[in-house]
């Protein structure tokens, strides 16, 4: 429905916040406020869930964190043993 990075339903929208604000319908029934993401882009999986510019999100990190070795290390090694 929305590709946005977060979603969040209120009952009134924030003030003192730069963004962009959309009154749908006749204006009374409710307001859309797009703003500017709380979080950074995370430069593996481009979701803005990173907690440092430039940095890894946590579910990125995980899987960079847990992979198993490289394909390059592992050609290195087969040519070595033979
Ligand atoms: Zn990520």
């Amino acid at each position: 429905m929305f590709q946005v990075s977060n979603v969040k339903i209120v009952h009134d929208l924030p003030t003192g916040i730069d963004g962009w604000r959309i009154r749908m319908g006749n204006g009374k029934d409710w307001e859309l406020m797009i703003v500017r993401p709380e979080k950074f882009k995370c430069p593996r999986c481009w979701s803005y869930t990173a907690d440092k510019e430039d940095g890894l999100c946590g579910r990125c990190f995980d899987v960079i964190e847990y992979m198993p070795e490289t394909l390059e290390e592992r050609l290195q090694e087969q040519s070595s043993e033979q």
